[in-house]
């Protein structure tokens, strides 16, 4: 029997897998609802409604979206048999500095650009074909992002169109972000645009939890079983088997997977090496707070604004229903903004209160019509495991999948590099690590 920890898509995946093969599963999510980051809940807020009562479909905590190359996602959706539920957007891009909007949905926007000279445009352009090209990034997990930009496209380019937007993710580390996730990050957005078309994104009707509550309904029919709100407080290696401890109640497994943050892991296991402790307490993650607004009228002309502006609070704009159609939210307008940041950062510990008083002089900075009366609905969360940061060498720093506790393994968001987490990535590493704990049953 085997346990795994957390039941957003990379537990769920590793699950899915396991229960197919045969294998009796228990997942323990600290959570009372499945989805982790990708988490849907009711449009119109409150406890969660069984599907088919909900007016609206559910509506992601964090923003969420596909990309043409998420293969492995696509693959699931058709093996669950739901891929008609998947539909490709064209998406609209703009960005956002000093003032002003341009509209960077087609690649030729770059030419418009006249926040850099035309010289520095074409720099640019040069350098994102160049990224594109690249193959191999192993040498790039050895230099800054930083030094990457400015050595093939200038200095003006990283201050102009890069560093902001590092800044804005990573905080004060953005100088130290390998070039490797910046060259992973070029080529995921590329590989959703054909040639010098716009960009083309994905979303499942029915939001992400449609996918979740249909793998939850697949592993329950192969004998899986959840245990909600049951966060794991400890796992200790026996003579044989692994215990787990969760509050009221402890249990043996002969293998457990944990998909939860390496920070995490490493205060719940006993009788890891020293090293391989300190080497999980050492990968550090940006926390993220998000906010939906569902809102009266549209404010965006675009779907996706990247905010090149560190003193306003958030990195993007996101105007789901730009690209969504709205009728699937009761012709409601829903809008995200997304801050990363550091735990202790004051939009992060602010009350929600405190965010939402503040949301609209801020948001009138960039839609000057914006008023408070536009708000509908308004929803905050908090993740405090939002993004992994991904430092020069961080390929070193990553840990394997089997942990040096025989039948423990870790398969979590950090361990995703140089591409950047996301839900196909957690399914495949899920995938990968289930076939790992297949063979070592079968040892
Ligand atoms: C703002 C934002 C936007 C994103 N946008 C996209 C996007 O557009 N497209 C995309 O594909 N991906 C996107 N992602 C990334 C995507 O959400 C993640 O890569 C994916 O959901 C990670 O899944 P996971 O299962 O590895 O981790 P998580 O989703 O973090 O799941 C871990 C689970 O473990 C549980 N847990 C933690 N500790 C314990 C414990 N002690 N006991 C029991 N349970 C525990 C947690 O509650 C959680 O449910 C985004 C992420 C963020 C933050």
């Amino acid at each position: 029997m085997v346990a795994v920890v957390g039941a957003g898509f990379g537990g769920l995946g590793v699950a899915y897998k396991l229960a197919q093969a045969g294998v009796r599963v228990h997942v323990y999510e600290g959570n009372p609802r499945a989805g982790g980051l990708a988490e849907g809940v009711p449009l119109e807020g409150g406890s969660h409604l069984k599907a088919g009562t909900l007016k609206s479909a559910p509506i992601e905590r964090f923003y969420h979206h596909l990309f043409t190359s998420d293969s492995v996602f696509i693959e699931t959706l058709k093996e669950l048999g739901i891929e008609n539920r998947l539909r490709f957007f064209p998406s609209t891009n703009g960005f956002w500095h000093k003032g002003r909007m341009y509209d960077i949905s087609r690649p030729t926007g770059l030419l418009k650009f006249s926040a850099l000279s035309v010289k520095d445009r074409i720099r640019l352009g040069a350098f994102i074909l160049r990224a594109r090209s690249r193959k191999d990034w192993h040498a790039l997990d050895k230099i800054s992002a930083r030094e990457w930009v400015v050595c093939h496209a200038g200095e003006n380019v990283y201050r102009v169109v890069w560093e902001p937007l590092l800044r804005a993710k990573f905080g004060d580390k953005a100088d130290s972000i390998s070039a490797a996730w910046l060259w992973s990050k070029i080529r995921l957005r590329s590989s959703s645009r054909k040639g010098w078309g716009r960009e083309r994104l994905g979303y499942v009707q029915g939001g992400f939890d449609f996918v979740v509550q249909s793998l939850i309904r697949d592993i329950e029919r192969h004998n899986g079983r959840f245990f909600w709100g049951r966060n794991v407080t400890e796992i200790l290696p026996l003579s044989k088997g692994l215990r787990l401890v969760t509050a009221g109640r402890r249990q043996t497994y002969d293998a457990i997977v944990l998909t939860v943050a390496p920070e995490i892991a490493s205060r719940v296991v006993h009788g890891l090496t020293l090293p391989e402790q300190a080497r999980l307490g050492t990968i550090r993650h940006q926390a993220n707070i998000c906010i939906v607004l569902t809102l009266k009228e549209s404010i965006s002309s675009v779907y996706w604004l990247s905010v090149a502006d560190t003193s306003f609070p958030f990195v993007a704009v996101i105007e789901h229903t730009r690209m969504i159609p709205r009728e699937w939210y009761g012709g409601k307008h829903i809008v995200y903004l997304s801050r990363y940041t550091d735990p202790k950062d004051r939009w992060y510990t602010a009350t929600d209160k405190e965010i939402l008083d503040e949301i609209p002089r801020e948001l009138r900075r960039i839609f000057p019509r914006f008023s408070a009366h536009f708000i509908e609905h308004s929803m905050i969360s908090r993740a405090r495991f939002a993004q992994p940061i991904t430092s020069v060498g961080y390929a070193e720093h990553i840990p394997p999948l089997e942990t040096s506790i025989p039948g423990l393994y870790l398969a979590s968001m950090a361990q995703i590099y140089p591409i950047d987490r996301g839900t196909n990535y957690a399914l495949k590493q899920g995938y990968e690590t289930a076939e790992k704990v297949r063979k070592y049953l079968a040892r």
